[in-house]
């Protein structure tokens, strides 16, 4: 006998084949978080469920959410959080979805200030507040100072600050890239500054996947023309803020890294590190002041 319709392995199932006509990528992974997200359990709990009928309520908001999925809206936004360095990251439009590669950033830094007794740490562009959330929870001895110049990323930041509780431990400050932070007692005494900055090509803006194109920001997104406009200020301003011989770790776009050596080199800045990500492209560059103290 047929199970009964609405039971959760067909409704996954469902869900799923529509997905997958419609290109869209690990169809049944979608199919079963939506649910969860519906009936408020986890993907594991799914697989426990009696084989009967969902509650018509749970129904609808699975409905609903598979149909939003179907206008390619991203499922970090569908169930408004991803994960990020093991932690949970409030999402939805005001900022870029957290990436997995972006953890590299987080490494970079940890691995520089772990032992500095009280380092300051300015994430530029933090949109969500994923890198900084991840440095001040890591380490708690930790200053971190996030900086936007999207006020409604920054309304973001401050929901993932609070929902981590480490208010006090982050400051967000509005503005354009450093200048937030160019008034002294600041100036001069960054340790370390992050930044996953804009780096999308002018060219390549058409052809990023619909979820991306549609639904993240573009002024996350965009890099100009050779998607190095930011890094070229990064590469002159940052240098203002920074104490001798501090760091600046930066998130790269793919085939970027040959061009931001040649920054580097122009601006006084050496590359200590070019980290690799799962696809063995040159994803987060590491870049110290050479020559001032
Ligand atoms: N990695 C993002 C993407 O192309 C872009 C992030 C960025 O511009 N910093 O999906």
């Amino acid at each position: 006998m047929a199970a009964p319709t609405g039971q959760p392995m067909n409704l996954i199932r469902d869900a799923a084949a529509d997905f997958e006509a419609a290109g869209i990528d690990a169809p049944r992974l979608c199919a079963e978080m939506l649910l969860a997200h519906a009936l408020d359990i986890t993907r594991t709990q799914l697989y426990v469920l009696p084989r009967e009928p969902i509650c018509p309520e749970a129904a609808d908001r699975f409905s609903a959410m598979v149909a939003l999925r179907l206008t390619r809206e991203p499922i970090q936004h569908i169930i408004g959080q991803t994960e990020f360095w093991s932690l949970t990251i409030k999402c939805d439009r005001r900022a870029l979805v957290p990436r997995p590669e972006t953890e590299h950033c987080v490494e970079a830094v940890l691995a520089r200030i772990q032992d500095m007794e009280s380092p300051l740490v300015i994430d530029l562009c933090t949109g969500s507040g994923c890198i900084a959330v991840a440095v001040a929870h890591s380490c708690p001895a930790a200053k971190v100072i996030a900086t936007d110049i999207s006020p409604e990323a920054l309304s973001l930041t401050a929901e993932n600050v609070r929902f981590h509780d480490l208010v006090g431990r982050i400051e967000l400050l509005h503005g354009d890239l450093t200048e937030p932070i160019w008034a002294p007692p600041l100036a001069g005494q960054v340790d370390i500054v992050v930044s996953n900055p804009p780096y999308v090509t002018d060219a390549e803006m058409a052809d990023l996947q619909a979820e991306v194109r549609d639904h993240d920001p573009h002024l996350a997104l965009a890099g100009g023309t050779d998607g190095l406009d930011i890094y070229r200020r990064l590469f002159v301003d940052v240098p203002r803020i920074l104490r001798p011989k501090g760091w600046m770790v930066l998130e790269l776009g793919d085939g970027q890294s040959a061009a931001i050596r040649a920054l580097a080199a122009e601006t006084g800045w050496a590359v200590e590190e070019m980290i690799l990500d799962g696809n063995r492209i040159e994803r987060t560059c590491v870049v110290r002041r050479t020559g001032d103290g």
